[in-house]
């Protein structure tokens, strides 16, 4: 006799083993991840994975032990739809009850994507033309365990969020210095990687448009104007309003969400799983899910 699967359960558990073995195929051993040594034999199969003997620790392992799901209990297709709701800009509470997991889950698996996601999202230089904007945002303390005693001690001061576009496609934003500008700051940090042959196109911030002018040697030519950076202010803050407040120590890694999601690059959430969360070995661990407190 046939057994009918209504709900699905037998389909569900086998996509799920074959997207797990799919995402991991490719994905090379080098060492034990263990131990670090390089001497390990081939050890089976489970669930279709290599697996690995380690000769040193005696340790199996395979592609998958490290990476970025290898410590969730949770099935990777809802890995995958985490990921997509996250790319719709889709609330905690929303991901939480649609996918049937905890808050606490969704906000550490949210960190988890982020913390893969900024690792390389911001350009090397910026050529062309350069615009260059800036937002201020108020310091928050959100989630810190001490948030109300740093509030009374210490005013929230207002942090400078540069933004920068070149003529490639990637973005510049990030937190640049507190409190007011600081000349030396921006040129380290922002004017360092904008190539010389370059022109810089201002928006709205007299510190910007005095440094474009000499950087420009007074020229003014006509350029197109770039609304991501001009409207930086208002689309951040919308994008920022989402998540209901962003901790300052963790701004750095939501805006590499937020530049991804403002690339022309078509990126779907399928894409984004492969080519950045598991370009080369990314091995995600939680103690790196907690990072310092500064936001710089
Ligand atoms: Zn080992």
């Amino acid at each position: 006799m046939l057994q009918h699967d209504v709900e699905l359960k037998k389909i569900d558990l086998h996509t799920n083993k074959v997207i797990k073995r799919d995402f991991y195929k490719d994905r090379v051993v080098e060492v034990c991840p263990i131990c670090g040594s390089s001497w390990y034999i081939k050890y089976g199969f489970y669930n279709g994975i290599q697996r690995y003997k380690c000769k040193v620790c005696e340790k199996t392992f395979s592609h998958t032990t490290n990476s970025l799901w290898s410590y969730s209990k949770k099935n990777t297709r809802t890995w995958l739809e985490f990921t997509e709701l996250m790319t719709e800009n889709k609330t905690l509470k929303f991901c939480a009850e649609k996918l049937h997991i905890s808050i606490g889950t969704a906000f550490y698996w949210r960190h988890k994507i982020l913390q893969a996601l900024s690792i390389d999202s911001t350009p090397d230089s910026l050529s062309g033309v350069v615009h260059v904007g800036k937002v201020i945002l108020k310091e928050n303390f959100k989630g810190c365990r001490n948030a109300e005693i740093i509030a009374s001690a210490t005013p929230r001061e207002d942090l400078w969020v540069i933004g920068a576009k070149g003529q490639e496609d990637s973005m510049f934003i990030k937190p640049i210095f507190k409190h007011q500008w600081d000349k030396i700051a921006f040129n380290e940090k922002v004017y360092s990687k904008i190539e010389k042959k370059s022109y810089i196109a201002p928006y709205g911030d007299s510190y910007i448009k005095s440094i474009a002018r000499r950087h420009n040697r007074n020229k003014s030519i006509k350029v197109e104007t770039e609304y991501r950076i001009k409207y930086l202010w208002p689309n951040l803050k919308k994008w920022l309003s989402i998540f209901h407040g962003v901790a300052s120590k963790y701004l750095k890694r939501y805006l590499s969400f937020f530049i991804i999601m403002n690339l022309d690059k078509v990126i779907d959430y399928m894409d984004l799983i492969y080519d950045r969360l598991f370009e080369g070995n990314r091995f995600i661990k939680i103690a790196e899910i907690r990072i310092m407190n500064s936001p710089f």
